[in-house]
């Protein structure tokens, strides 16, 4: 399979690619514009040495001013906590290398394979179960043909689910040739899309996106990544009104979060607000435990009680379903929310 090649002369730069290259990668950047204590400087470089600061204006628009918990901001200010470790805490707690069938390739459940179609994202978000992936040995857009080859090779594969790192931080033109290639394929007979950038980066949902979006084969699934009510302004109403009228079905998977939205009022505030927006709750994750996320941590009692309640609030369909991924199971393994007796 042949696969365009990056044109060795750039066509000017969208918006969105101007506004992803101009984000805020210095902590003294991000500490100063919010007006917070300066003594946070010190702590946040350090940690991000072991995974860059990075945050889009926008995003940084959302926070509130001269508030340390914030919860936009803690997803990711680097903090020097980041640098102990705990027992349990590790570099591939979800054994996806054991998962990867070829370069950049993860098969885990049946019917679905999900591509690593790049290792950049628009944000870092600090609990990423992903931050110590070894993207260099799964390498980005030149090793999608082994990927392809093996989506070709293996029939069973009806689902392909397009990750990173942040699919949609690649241009249009590489996401054409990628779904072009996949359109080749005739057993693949849907696409998912797990996104972050329609919330952090909404002006990423530009015509160029909706043409490409429109013009697909399969029905697309969506899966937008928010966890909190007050990542969701006009602009990412905007983003996801677009989305959906280039025919995608919009869905969300929220992280529960330990000081970002670890109670069920927040919670039924986020879910209210992506329903406004035209996206329905999916997935409300328990943290994977990667080394550097101890403090984002909620206990499976807690998680559970705190599903209990926002379930006892709100209609089934605003209801995300609580899970854990557990290496080597069958599906993402769901807990059963408690109730208050
Ligand atoms: C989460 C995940 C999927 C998708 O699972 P769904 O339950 O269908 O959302 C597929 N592949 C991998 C490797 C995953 O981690
Ligand atoms: S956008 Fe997703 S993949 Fe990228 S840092 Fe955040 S959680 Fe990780």
């Amino acid at each position: 399979m042949i696969l365009a090649t990056r044109r060795a002369c750039q066509p000017t730069r969208s918006g969105w690619q101007r506004e992803m290259a101009e984000a805020v990668r210095s902590p003294r950047e991000l500490v100063t514009a919010l007006g917070l204590d300066p003594s946070l400087i010190e702590g946040a470089a350090r940690a991000a040495r072991l995974f860059r600061l990075r945050v889009p204006w926008s995003y940084v628009r959302r926070m509130r001013r001269g508030d340390p918990r914030d919860p936009l901001l803690r997803q990711v200010l680097p903090l020097d906590v980041e640098r102990e470790s705990h027992p349990g805490f590790r570099a591939d707690p979800l054994g996806e290398r054991a998962a990867t069938t070829a370069p950049s390739l993860l098969q885990k459940y049946r019917g679905r394979a999900l591509l690593l179609a790049t290792s950049a994202c628009a944000v870092h978000c600090r609990y990423c179960f992903r931050r110590e992936f070894p993207y260099a040995e799964h390498a980005a857009a030149p090793r999608w043909r082994e990927a392809l080859a093996q989506i070709e090779r293996d029939g069973r594969i009806e689902e392909v689910i397009l990750s990173g790192g942040d699919p949609l931080s690649l241009s249009d033109g590489r996401l054409a040739a990628l779904t072009q290639a996949l359109g080749r394929i005739a057993h693949v007979r849907r696409l998912r899309v797990h996104t972050r950038l329609p919330i952090v980066l909404p002006s990423r949902v530009d015509a160029g996106l909706a043409a490409w979006l429109s013009g697909l084969k399969w029905p697309v699934v969506v899966v937008v990544h928010a966890n909190h009510a007050n990542e969701i302004d006009g602009e990412v109403r905007a983003a996801c009104a677009a989305l959906r009228a280039a025919g995608a079905t919009l869905l969300n998977q929220s992280v529960l979060l330990r000081g970002v939205n670890d109670d069920a009022a927040a919670l039924a505030e986020l879910s209210e607000r992506l329903f406004e927006a035209g996206v329905l709750p999916y997935y409300l994750h328990l943290l994977d435990r990667v080394r550097g996320t101890a403090h984002f941590e909620v206990d499976e009692q807690r998680a559970r009680s705190i599903a209990g309640e926002l379930a006892a609030r709100l209609p089934g369909y605003l209801v995300p379903r609580l899970v854990r991924e557990i290496a080597g199971a069958a599906a993402k393994a769901p807990l059963p929310p408690r109730f208050a007796t």
